[in-house]
């Protein structure tokens, strides 16, 4: 009989070969205490944070701290329930209220992650007898809200739309309904969907398409609506799916969209039926981060400023970047080893990235996936980009 943790091999065998490459476990770093938005304390030393998507620094916002604070004092930490048993509260109707008036879309759902977001819309959406249609670079929770529809997927290239053209003519006689899924910005390497050439696609097939702005709301397009706002192609999009948890600084999940079945879905849904509901301090700081970006498109500009420079020093030391200027800016490097070792001397010179290895990276290739932020200073982006040309002419990287 095989023991349980035999299906492990393989993996306990490449984390054995990163351990013996790695000081630290990368996927456990320790933030002890955020000092501000920018600066974190690790393994007990100041340190510039480049990889936490708090893009426009309001994890640290005073309002929504403000507004966590009150209703915890008035509501308490928790709700203790499923948004279909006791877990809905005036709180969460108001922050659904208000992605419909954000979005401009009749209806919103709220779950409790981004990820359940994914899950449970992709999954109540389609079912075995469906065909999705994926780009091949979506986000795991994408995956996985397709495993758990059972439909059938269908991967076209990334940001592709005459790839997906293409197996959308092979499939025009497949039975049962279809639905696209893109990204607005791809959360690993910062690329940008070409979403109105996506729209062309969807309508000549009429097919409905959902982006996931998950990274995407609040960063781009004139009021922080995203790539789809970003690229005039709103009422276009049937389904936008999105999360708390990037530039509103919190935690949490929606959809929203015009569709009036979408009711239907909170009574089939499993991700957002069987688990509980956003705490009310959540909601609370979530409503208020709303109303920052709303007030505050200066933040915006701000990011928009704070990656062009980034991304530039990149370019200028001749590190390989994306084409695309957004607050995700990656550098491929070409083997694991060279990754793994530029990532620990990055955070010894003080600087944390997110390090993501193969399988999880596109092209098999690692990446140092930067995230940039509005509360950075041109200074801290500068000693970024210094510390990635010392480490880098140190490994031979660059000359
Ligand atoms: N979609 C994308 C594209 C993401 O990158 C992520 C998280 N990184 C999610 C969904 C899930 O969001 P959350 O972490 O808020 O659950």
């Amino acid at each position: 009989m095989s023991s349980l943790f035999d299906k492990h091999a393989l993996l306990k065998a490449s984390f054995e070969n990163l351990s013996a490459l790695s000081p630290r476990n990368p996927f456990a770093v320790v933030i002890e205490r955020p000092l501000s938005a920018s600066i974190g304390l690790i393994e007990g030393r100041e340190t510039l944070l480049f990889g936490t998507n708090n893009y426009l620094g309001l994890s640290q916002s005073g309002k929504a701290e403000e507004a966590a604070i009150e209703t915890v004092r008035s509501m308490g930490v928790g709700t203790t329930g499923s948004r279909i048993a006791n877990g809905t509260l005036s709180l969460h109707q108001k922050l659904e209220k208000k992605l419909t008036e954000v979005f401009r879309r009749r209806h919103a759902m709220v779950f409790s992650t981004g990820y359940q977001a994914n899950l449970g819309t992709i999954s109540a959406l389609v079912n075995k007898d469906d065909t999705l249609f994926l780009d091949a670079d979506s986000h795991a929770s994408i995956y996985d809200g397709a495993k758990l529809s059972g439909a059938q997927v269908i991967r076209f290239r990334h940001n592709d739309p005459a790839d997906l053209d293409r197996r959308l003519t092979r499939a025009k006689d497949t039975p049962g309904a279809k639905l696209i899924v893109v990204e607005g910005i791809y959360s690993m390497t910062g690329n940008i969907a070409p979403l109105r050439e996506f729209v062309d696609v969807k309508k000549r097939h009429n097919v409905p398409i959902l982006v996931d702005e998950a990274h995407s709301y609040g960063v781009v397009g004139k009021d922080g609506r995203g790539v789809a706002e970003l690229q005039n192609c709103e009422k276009d999009i049937d389904f936008i799916v999105g999360t708390f948890s990037k530039a509103l600084g919190t935690v949490g999940g929606y959809c929203v969209t015009d569709y009036d079945e979408i009711d239907l879905i909170r009574l089939c849904s499993r991700p957002y039926m069987f688990t509980a509901s956003l705490p009310p301090e959540v909601i609370a700081a979530t409503l208020a981060n709303f109303e920052e970006i709303q007030s505050r498109p200066h933040l915006r500009d701000q990011l928009q400023q704070n990656a062009r420079r980034l991304h530039a020093g990149f370019k200028s030391l001749g590190l390989p970047t994306s084409q695309f200027v957004s607050p995700v800016i990656a550098v491929t490097l070409e083997d694991v080893p060279t990754g793994i070792t530029f990532w620990n001397k990055l955070l010894e010179a003080g600087v944390y990235v997110n390090l993501s290895l193969p399988p999880a990276t596109p092209d098999d290739r690692p990446l140092l996936r930067c995230s940039v932020m509005a509360s950075h200073s041109f200074g801290q982006i500068d000693q970024a980009i210094e510390a990635f040309g010392e480490v880098g002419r140190t490994l031979g990287v660059i000359s």
